[in-house]
């Protein structure tokens, strides 16, 4: 009976834009979820972010902070990379792209979680979280620390851009949550399935976001990197729970491997696609509900 119940709930998954990658996908989900950990951007939120807001912090023309950030962004797939580089564009209509004032970019490297550095002619460049600027022990003044204040209340997401060891401006993006969240996420509280936010971003953004989707505070873990992910949701299957991991990026990917089963957003990246069990081909949050409804099902036939 085993191949078909899953042949079955296969079928159905399909037709439903829920794509099941082989039998084992289901079986492997043994028993029914009972937790669902979801990733913030791209997830939970559209993953589209817009540059709202701009500021400089040291003595550098905006075209020079700009044609700096078009240069190491440039080279990044991060959604937030693509919304700096466009907002640059349009700032400095004739930048010179992959350079800056001539010289060439060199030696670039991401942080996962955290953000990306370069060389950018003579300059070493660093964009990304806070963090990340602490790492490298790059100091930021009282001025940034309030920027980053007032942003973050606002759900946004600030980014630092960081020339030769001093901060020289920050960018703030916004990305609004997905119309469907709050509905599923409070569906999967009903039926008694803790939810979770696991995020690379900072505290206090996460935190305003969840609010907003009804995760509790007591279930957001922001500034986690990818193994930290990992780490999570091993903690949560070592008190017994049936962790389902709901991703769309690259710094999904060993969670999305690491849980009972990995759904990845269909619109994600091709590797968190492929660490995952099942596809949300349609990209709807609606669709985790029913990838649980049909492993459910197809357990109830196994046993
Ligand atoms: P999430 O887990 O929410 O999908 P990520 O792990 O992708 O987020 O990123 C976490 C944080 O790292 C971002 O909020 C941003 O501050 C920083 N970051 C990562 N990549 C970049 C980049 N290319 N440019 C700027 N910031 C970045
Ligand atoms: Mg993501």
């Amino acid at each position: 009976a085993t191949p078909t119940a899953v042949m079955v709930a296969t079928g159905k998954g399909a037709s439903q834009g829920v794509l099941i990658k082989g039998g084992n996908a289901l079986e492997k989900a043994h028993k029914v979820v009972n937790t669902v950990v979801f990733d913030k951007t791209g997830t939970l939120t559209i993953g589209k972010p817009k540059v709202v807001s701009a500021i400089l912090f040291s003595r550098i023309s905006v075209e020079e902070f700009y044609n700096t950030t078009i240069a190491v962004e440039a080279n990044s797939e991060h959604p937030i990379a693509k919304a700096l580089v466009e907002h640059a564009k349009k700032r400095i209509p004739n930048h010179k792209t992959q350079t800056n004032n001539g010289s060439t970019v060199k030696d670039f490297e991401v942080h996962p979680g955290a953000g990306v550095g370069c060389k950018v002619g003579p300059k070493t460049v660093l964009v990304g979280s806070k963090r990340l600027m602490r790492s490298f022990n790059i100091p930021i003044n009282l001025e940034v620390e309030n920027y980053f204040t007032d942003n973050e209340n606002l759900a946004r997401t600030c980014v630092l851009v960081a020339i030769d060891g001093q901060i020289a401006g920050a960018v703030a993006v916004t990305d609004p949550v997905k119309p469907e969240a709050s509905r599923v996420v409070s569906y999967l509280q009903s039926m008694n399935i803790k939810t979770v936010m696991v995020t690379g971003d900072n505290r206090s953004t996460a935190t305003a976001i969840a609010t907003e989707i009804g995760i509790e505070i007591e279930n957001v873990f922001a500034e986690t990197d990818p193994l930290g992910k990992v780490d999570r949701i091993k903690e949560f299957q070592a008190n017994g729970m049936i962790v389902a991991m709901v991703g769309d990026g690259i710094n999904d990917s060993p969670a999305l491997v690491a849980a009972n089963i990995g759904m990845a957003i269909g619109a994600g990246t091709d590797v968190a696609i492929e660490a995952a069990d099942v596809v949300l081909v349609k990209s709807s949050l609606e669709d985790v509900i029913t990838a649980i409804d049909l492993s459910k099902k197809t357990i109830n036939r196994i046993h």
